[in-house]
């Protein structure tokens, strides 16, 4: 199925994953009080691989009965062993859990691209690491929060609810799981609908891992699902990760009640590449930052602010390194973009491109020949866009760049800036002057220098404006989770 593109530049044989070691359930119920179970009343629905759209399991719709119990089981969990556990005892369970995703991690890595759609060489040398790093760095604080807050008398939250998006599902788990878990919360997390299976599998870790029933429970199920948690009345933290517009409605839910939230929202983050940069790897940063896991991320460059006078030169070598990107498979390794997560979202996507084309900017779409089954959208680039066209506005969520030029530092920061969003922006530059200039400036939550997409669970991660507040990752990530 690896695709051959039309404008080959090497043929590159196909170099699929073994999936022999993969052991995936027919069907999955709920994790609630330490053990799989059945939901009452509550119906399955199929996962999906969006490469090929064929089944890959059974998922259970959790029930409003369902969410109750698991947050009981949560509770009771909290009160009788989690919050009387000294922090150094919760540690050597995250560090538990932490080994043995290390053990599985290519059983995982397959998973993941199976039921996601992202390119393997993602999952196994991005996702699936970064998770296993996550719960290794916040197993390091559990028994060291005095130092993190020192002087401070600190509490956890109690029950926390946890809700995931499908583009990064393991690691957002880890992101929300880790911290929660050393700060000596016990949790209710729903993964989304399209992407539940490796946060079913990371329940089995942590049944390995003994930690006691109830301290993570993972319900699976649609959006109500969701709202069932937020509305909760034991339910005492949310931290979700999501859609702008859902991360309003809870917004609005929580408001009024002694809930505490985070909100880990959309984005439409800029690139910015300057006369001085390198631009061979600009173009590769540029490419990194927006065909990135078909660009379902909430901090891709989406748009891309080129400066005047080597706006010709990008746009050559952006186009032929398009050219050369390998759109397939998510199973082979030589894949570069994978599927698109669902029908639905490219759905969405091919709406943005139509508008774009309306709008009046001008369209380059990469050659590849796509595969007929799954979901699929070549590397697309609009040049000729303004400031207020729609495709430079509002997030796209796929592989789709805006590209926009600029002759000074005060004009770019302007036109960054112009957005409701704030996650993340990305300069490149020679001059390190310019890049601490430019980088106190720009209002979003994560900038890189001459680099884009990197990750660390010792930083910070988080939005400005309508990106969300709060931080997950480092220190700052452990305050989400504590009273002081
Ligand atoms: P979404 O539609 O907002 O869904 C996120 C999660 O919320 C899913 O588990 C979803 O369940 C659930 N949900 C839906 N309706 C809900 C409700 N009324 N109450 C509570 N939960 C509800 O977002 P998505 O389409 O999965 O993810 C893409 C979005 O996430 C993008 O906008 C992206 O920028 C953002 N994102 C942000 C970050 C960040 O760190 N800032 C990271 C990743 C993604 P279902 O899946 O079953 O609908
Ligand atoms: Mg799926």
């Amino acid at each position: 199925m690896t695709k051959k593109s039309k404008k080959k530049t090497w043929d590159l044989v196909p170099a699929p994953e073994s999936t022999s070691h993969v052991n995936i359930q027919s069907e999955y119920g709920l994790f609630i009080n330490g053990k799989f179970q059945k939901s009452k009343k509550g119906k399955m629905y199929d996962t999906i691989n969006p490469a090929n759209e064929k089944k890959i399991a059974k998922i259970t719709e959790a029930t409003k009965a369902d969410v109750d119990t698991a947050v009981l089981a949560a509770k009771k969990a909290y009160d009788n062993v989690w919050s009387k556990m000294t922090g150094a005892e919760r540690g050597k369970y995250i560090y538990r859990i932490a080994r043995i995703l290390q053990e599985r991690a290519r059983e995982f890595a397959v998973i993941e691209s199976m039921d996601g759609g992202k390119p393997i060489r993602e999952s196994r040398d991005i996702d699936i690491p970064l998770a296993a790093n996550h719960f290794f760095y916040y197993a390091g604080w559990a028994d060291k929060l005095d130092y993190a807050f020192p002087n401070q008398k600190i509490k956890p939250h109690g029950v926390a609810g946890q809700i995931t998006p499908w583009n990064f599902p393991l690691l957002m788990a880890a992101w929300k799981i880790a911290p929660a878990l050393a700060t000596g919360n016990t949790i209710v997390l729903k993964p989304a609908e399209t992407t539940s299976l490796t946060t079913l599998l990371l329940a089995e870790v942590i049944q390995e891992a003994g930690l006691p029933p109830g301290v993570v429970n993972i319900v699976t199920g649609h959006g109500p699902v969701g709202a069932h948690i937020v509305n909760h009345a034991k339910v005492n933290k949310i931290a979700f990760t999501g859609s702008t517009g859902v991360g309003k409605y809870i917004h609005n839910a929580l408001a009024g009640t002694d809930k505490s939230m985070t909100l880990e929202l959309g984005g439409k983050g800029a690139n910015i590449i300057f006369e001085d940069a390198a631009i061979d790897q600009a173009v590769e940063g540029i490419v990194n930052g927006i065909f990135f896991n078909q660009g379902h991320v909430c901090c891709a460059g989406s748009r891309l602010f080129v400066q005047e006078s080597i706006q010709k030169e990008v746009l050559k070598k952006l186009k032929h390194r398009i050219s050369t990107l390998i759109v397939g498979d998510p199973l082979d390794k030589n894949t570069d973009i994978g599927a698109i997560n669902s029908n639905k979202q490219l759905k969405v996507i091919k709406d943005y491109v139509k508008i774009g084309q309306k709008e009046g900017a001008d369209m380059y779409v990469g050659e590849q020949v796509l595969p007929k089954k799954g979901f699929w959208c070549a590397p697309t680039l609009f040049t000729n866009v303004s400031q207020s066209h729609i495709i430079s506005k509002e997030e796209i969520f796929g592989p789709v760049l805006a590209i926009q030029s600029f002759r000074t530092v005060a004009e770019v920061i302007k036109k960054a800036n112009n957005t409701p969003y704030g996650l993340s922006a990305g300069i490149w530059t020679d001059k390190g002057s310019k890049l601490f200039n430019m980088s106190s400036q720009l209002k979003a939550g994560v900038i890189w220098g001459n680099t884009f997409n990197k990750f660390d669970p010792g930083s910070p991660f988080g939005g400005y404006k309508e990106s969300g507040f709060g931080r997950e990752g480092g220190m700052h990530g452990l305050a989400d989770y504590i009273k002081t």
